[in-house]
């Protein structure tokens, strides 16, 4: 199924508005999904609305939320999003920092307990386009964990994803750098599920340890575990997300006792600096430029794949998608409209 994101969009702002959101929550949210879509980040599209239909039926999910000010010096502060949608209160989060930087010059925020904020690089994006640097650290706290730490082959954390943006040039579009420390974030691996495609190399096992390339160890019983990226490193860089967003902000992590079904919670640390405070504009810029032409000058390996920097990607998938509109696979197609549905949702794609 092909989809258009307008009406993509539109569908999606339905589906949020008939699990009880205001106008202004539904649209942020909405936007939030159908922009990773457009990305080339199905992971983190309009499918999750499925698993966000389930949290809001299981009450893990609470709408219309007001964060919590846990404390505030104007240069630190902590919020707890009370379960609420994490694309609301993370953004929300994010135009405080850059604020609170643009006035002294950094900021640091702690997010705890926000339902699942979705594509991190949003909120590079957001400090990035406001002409800030940005560094993101968040944790996942949802169930059983099923990312192996290196040399495991039991779960011990879940996709911790990582975000640092650098902002763009009058030449050069911003760097941002944005991905889970396993070796595909877990949606990929719904979504290979669903479409019944393999999942690349070395990124399963199976319950027994063996490495595989079948999804569908992670959506049956007993499980399988999904690697970090980079063995070791990617494996510290988990565990370092996860004591960064989790213990250190205060936020609900992957040890914490919880009951069966808590929906899908994130903690995020931002720090967002103000690079002007530490050099002189015009020369960050030209270096900046330098840069991203040196590492683009190198010689592909494959004259079919060139050299790219972070975000590129995805501002290539956005245009190509704005174009040709959004494939959407059978399965994920199929579960949106069962909740189009049950909820006398319109669906005129
Ligand atoms: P990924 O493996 O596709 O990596 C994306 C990053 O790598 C981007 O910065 C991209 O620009 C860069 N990149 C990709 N190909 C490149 C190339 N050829 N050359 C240079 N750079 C390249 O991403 P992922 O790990 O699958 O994560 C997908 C999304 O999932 C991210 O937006 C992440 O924030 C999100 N996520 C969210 C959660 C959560 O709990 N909220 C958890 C995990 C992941």
């Amino acid at each position: 199924m092909i989809v258009d994101h307008v009406r993509l969009r539109a569908l999606a702002n339905r589906n949020v508005t008939a699990g009880g959101s205001s106008p202004a929550e539904a649209a942020i949210v909405a936007e939030h999904l159908v922009e990773s879509n457009l990305r080339g980040h199905d992971s983190h599209g309009v499918g999750m609305l499925v698993a966000y239909v389930r949290d809001l039926e299981g009450g893990t999910l609470k709408v219309n939320q007001t964060p919590e000010i846990v404390s505030d010096t104007g240069t630190i502060s902590v919020w707890d999003a009370r379960a609420g949608y994490g694309q609301v209160v993370a953004r929300q989060a994010v135009e405080w920092a850059i604020e609170a930087a643009q006035k002294h010059g950094v900021a640091v925020n702690g997010l705890r307990n926000a339902h699942h904020i979705g594509r991190v690089g949003a909120y590079g994006e957001i400090a990035a386009g406001a002409g800030m640097v940005a560094l993101h650290f968040v944790n996942v706290a949802s169930g059983p964990p099923p990312v192996a730490p290196f040399r495991g082959r039991e779960g011990r954390f879940l996709t911790n994803p990582v975000c640092i943006a650098i902002p763009g040039t009058d030449n050069n579009a911003s760097i941002l750098l944005d991905f889970a420390t396993s070796r595909v974030a877990l949606g990929k691996v719904r979504v290979a599920h669903n479409a019944g495609k393999p999942m690349l190399d070395g990124a399963l096992l199976d319950h027994k340890g063996q490495p595989t390339t079948d999804p569908s160890v992670m959506h049956s019983e007993p499980r399988g575990v999904v690697l970090p990226f980079g063995e070791h490193k990617g494996s510290g860089l988990a565990l370092v997300c996860e004591l960064l967003a989790g213990a250190i902000v205060g936020s609900a992590s992957v040890t914490t006792p919880t009951p069966p079904e808590r929906g899908i919670i994130n903690g995020m640390l931002s720090i967002v600096i103000d690079p002007g405070r530490l050099s002189m504009r015009d020369s960050m810029m030209s270096e900046i430029d330098a840069m991203i032409s040196w590492v683009k000058s190198a010689k592909p390996a494959d004259q079919d794949l060139p050299v790219l920097v972070a975000g590129e990607p995805e501002r290539m998938a956005r245009a190509a998608r704005i174009a040709d509109g959004i494939e959407i696979d059978d399965t994920t197609w199929a579960q949106l409209s069962a909740i189009a549905e049950r909820y006398q949702i319109r669906v005129d794609t």
